[in-house]
């Protein structure tokens, strides 16, 4: 059989997931939080169901909830968005994704992407004939090298692929990497697919620098977002991509038959429920205590954090600890400690040799006490 995908395995979430419940282990690997979704969210959800909301919803989305995420969007990046044209509703995030990549990369095209990279970029790209470039960020502060990206550019660069806050790396971009970004792509024919899932999740009082809120890239951009990551809910699978109504019209040529539409009584239900603004003000607060309550915890350990500035993930250097590679360490403390992280090379082409792996803080308190009493025990 002829594979479309020879190099591409298993999805290293899905995993690390089925080894911690094989193995009876705490799962801080794939992200998602163990808390329960606000009961007034599945209330909305119940009701929408109740009233029959239970047909197609519009294939680019529910108008109300384009023009709730309208008003986010201005709440937060200053921005005027066209709910009818600039908004589609998508089946998660990585819908968007794979929908926005196939929108504009033909055979050939080269597409510049990040390493550490989530994992869903390279086959989207594959899958559509375009050739991955794929380039290191410095570690350990992953930040974008701009004279290796300068130097990537050819005349078939097509798109560059920026995730900020990062998974799995938890940098952010700066207005150094923005103004550098603007000066690449000026007077080039270069889209730009700005993932930008974890953007109320930013740390320290660093500010989260959307590509809407600059007229130069969001003119090139496909900006994907998710309720996931926001509102607790990563297996309802709703998300949604902004783009100038151009770039929109590609992408729902490729949705449309792709999924056609998203769930309908989510739809509804996020509709009324993103109406209170708070919830997103109160995002950065609630996930940097729980981060901070993780380091505390785990601070007499011989894991040294990261500096992690976004995203609900931190990465822990395990290197006092072990010599073992990370998938071997991450294999090893999931039978032995039973605690799953991931390992963050899987991410890259160049597999690197840094001690690192990524944990998920998005769990309760009791979750996080457990966790640290194995890692306690791991060293
Ligand atoms: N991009 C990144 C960087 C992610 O971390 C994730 C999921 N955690 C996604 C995209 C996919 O989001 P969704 O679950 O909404 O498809
Ligand atoms: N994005 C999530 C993570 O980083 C996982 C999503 C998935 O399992 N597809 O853990």
């Amino acid at each position: 059989m002829i594979s479309k995908l020879p190099g591409i395995g298993t999805t290293i979430f899905t995993v690390m997931t089925a080894l911690a419940n094989k193995h009876n282990a705490i799962n801080l690997s794939q992200g998602f939080p163990d808390f329960p979704v606000d009961p007034l969210l599945n209330e909305l959800t119940y009701k929408a169901i109740r009233n029959e909301h239970n047909q197609y919803a519009p294939m680019a989305g529910l108008m109300l909830l384009k023009e709730g995420i309208s008003e986010i969007i201005y709440d937060n990046y200053s921005r005027s968005i066209n709910p009818d044209t600039e908004i589609t509703i998508t089946s998660g995030a990585t819908e968007a994704l794979f929908a926005a990549i196939s929108a504009v990369i033909k055979p050939g095209d080269e597409v510049i992407m990040f390493d550490p990279s989530y994992d869903s970029y390279e086959p989207a790209v594959l899958l559509n004939g375009g050739v991955c470039v794929r380039i290191s960020l410095e570690f350990p502060e992953y930040k974008i090298n701009w004279a290796k990206v300068n130097s990537a550019l050819t005349k078939k660069t097509r798109m560059i692929i920026i995730n900020s806050p990062n998974n799995p790396a938890c940098s952010v971009v700066d207005a150094n990497d923005i103004a550098e970004l603007k000066n690449i792509i000026s007077g080039n024919e270069i889209y730009l697919l700005s993932d930008e899932v974890y953007e109320h999740i930013v740390f320290d009082g660093k500010k989260h620098l959307s590509f809407i809120s600059d007229e130069d890239l969001f003119n090139r951009s496909f900006v994907v977002s998710s309720f996931g990551k926001t509102y607790h809910i990563t297996g309802w699978k709703v998300g949604y991509c902004t783009a100038p109504e151009y770039l929109t019209s590609e992408l729902r040529k490729v949705h449309q038959f792709l999924t056609f539409s998203t769930s309908t009584p989510f739809q509804h239900a996020l509709s009324e429920y993103i109406k209170d603004k708070g919830r997103i003000k109160s995002l950065k607060k609630f996930y940097q205590d729980k981060r901070n309550y993780f380091l505390e915890l785990i601070k007499d350990t011989k894991f040294k954090p990261l500096n992690c500035s976004g995203t609900y993930f931190q990465l822990l250097d395990y290197s006092d600890i072990s010599k073992d590679n990370d998938v071997e360490f991450a294999l090893h403390l999931t039978e032995k400690f039973k605690i799953a992280s991931i390992p963050v090379s899987v991410f890259y082409k160049e597999k690197p040799d840094h001690k690192v792996l990524r944990f998920c803080f998005a769990k309760k308190e009791e979750t996080l006490e457990r966790a640290a009493e194995n890692l306690k025990k791991a060293g």
